[in-house]
């Protein structure tokens, strides 16, 4: 018999669960390092299959020496590669990075545009880095989807899906207006920390009450004394697989 997919929540219930993620998490980061709009947007694309710490560790010293698109362009494919070789497929997104900058630089003056059709029409940047980079850098209520926000969309019964796609434009339905900011943010630090893909703890799951999954897991023992027994969303800094 085919797997029935989670039920949608009731709007009472979306409203508790971003309200229990804002009381636990007022003012939920990223985890990559950037000084302006062009390294966030060279960070992001650098994340792909990669972590964020990996990236962040890497662009140190990118980013000491090329903070623009000049300064990367003036790097050359080569000089970016050398840089970023810590990290998975460096060679493709060294590229990237290198033909993003000269775009940035022949047709926005230098600048990051601001609308998802212009950043996707730069090599390397699809749907979820440009939703990465509007939310972080422009506060746009964007929402990327990438693996984590796609698991807990379905587990939860938040925004049920078959694609990314689906899910995220389920999510811009759903999400309370006064949540959508920081919906991207609550939702993959809780998928990255919380409900993991292998075994989620929902033992310490802030959003237990109002979440479909089930059976839900339950506390491990021993888990007081090794001192997990808080209910968080997540902490503040990690390295799971990247995305913002
Ligand atoms: S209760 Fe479990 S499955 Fe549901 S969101 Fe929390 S950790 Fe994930």
């Amino acid at each position: 018999m085919a797997k029935t997919r989670t039920r949608r929540l009731p709007r009472q219930d979306v409203e508790a669960i971003f309200g229990a993620f804002a009381a636990a998490n007022p003012e939920p980061k990223g985890e990559l390092d950037y000084v302006n709009a062009f390294t966030l947007l060279v960070a992001v694309v650098l994340s792909a299959q990669a972590t964020d710490l990996g990236v962040n560790k890497a662009t140190r010293g990118l980013f000491a020496v090329a903070d623009t698109p000049e300064k990367m362009v003036a790097l050359g494919v080569e000089g970016i590669e050398e840089r970023i070789k810590t990290i998975g497929l460096f060679r493709g997104k060294a590229r990237n990075v290198f033909g993003l900058s000269q775009l940035l630089i022949e047709r926005h003056g230098s600048e990051v545009p601001q609308t998802r059709e212009a950043l996707e029409a730069l090599p390397g940047v699809g749907r979820k880095t440009a939703n990465v980079v509007l939310n972080i850098f422009f506060k746009q209520p964007t929402i990327a989807v990438d693996t984590h926000l796609f698991r807990v969309g379905n587990r939860t019964g938040l925004a049920p899906g078959k694609t990314p796609l689906e899910v995220e434009l389920a999510l811009l339905k759903v999400v309370p207006e006064p949540y959508l900011l920081h919906a991207h943010h609550w939702l993959i630090l809780h998928g990255r920390y919380v409900c993991k893909a292998r075994k989620p703890e929902c033992w310490r799951c802030v959003i237990a009450e109002w979440c479909r999954f089930e059976p839900k897991t339950p506390e491990p023992k021993g888990a007081l004394e090794a001192g997990h027994a808080v209910r968080s969303p997540a902490p503040l800094r990690g390295g799971d697989r990247g995305g913002g």
